[in-house]
């Protein structure tokens, strides 16, 4: 066999396996298009304490069809009132309800409940400024988890000892504490709230007001 013969075998091999490997990241890149919205929009209940029974929630949101059809475990297609449920700000939003196979759109997320309590927060969550010494304490989400993982409420500011109590932080809607939330994928910060109506519903089938937030979710390793 002539050299020029043997690179005529090895070519094609090299190319579809590019190939192959290529339409198969594709495939993936398009399934996190799906799924892992950078930008949601969270509703959790007030109390982080509060038990939250999500068969009820579940059904009073399909009820009031906020959301509709399954389409993979825990994740919903918007439902036909999804547009009066949430108030969209701007005259003509740019949002898909459809599944799409190639761009975001919005589904609702209603994860199981966890145990314990967890602490939610991302790239766009608010500077803590310790009400003692007015400082930014850098660390704030390690002393959050770390307060939540041993079971108290407080921690104390780094720089001056002052405790500052969980309860107390207002994030302005970039973090909160819950043990269970419904997240809406692709909701970018304020271009959305939930109206009274969505609210009302949920504190019905709960027990507990609701409050909501805008998290932009942290870079996933990939
Ligand atoms: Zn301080």
């Amino acid at each position: 066999m002539t050299v020029r013969q043997n690179i005529a075998i090895f070519l094609p091999s090299v190319v579809l396996s590019f190939i192959t490997n290529h339409s198969t990241k594709m495939a993936q890149a398009l399934e996190n298009v799906m799924w892992q919205a950078e930008f949601k929009l969270y509703l959790y209940p007030e109390d982080p304490d509060a038990p939250v029974e999500n068969a009820g929630l579940k059904s009073t949101l399909a009820d009031c069809k906020f959301i509709g059809p399954l389409i993979e475990k825990n994740r919903y297609q918007a439902g036909e009132q999804f547009l009066s449920l949430l108030c969209f700000m701007g005259c003509s939003p740019n949002i898909e309800l459809e599944p799409q196979n190639d761009r975001p759109y919005c589904y609702i997320e209603i994860p199981e409940s966890s145990a314990e309590k967890r602490f939610i927060a991302g790239r766009n969550t608010r500077k803590l400024q310790c009400p003692g010494c007015k400082q930014t304490v850098n660390n704030a989400k390690a002393l959050i988890n770390d307060a939540i993982e041993n079971k108290v409420d407080f921690f104390e500011c780094p720089e001056c000892n002052q405790r500052i109590d969980l309860e107390t932080i207002n994030w302005r809607k970039s973090a909160f504490i819950a043990k269970s939330w419904i997240a809406v994928g692709n909701i970018y910060e304020a271009e959305a709230i939930p109206d009274d109506k969505l609210l009302g519903q949920l504190e019905l089938a709960t027990g507990n007001p609701w409050k909501f937030a805008y998290i932009r979710e942290e870079p996933t390793a990939s």
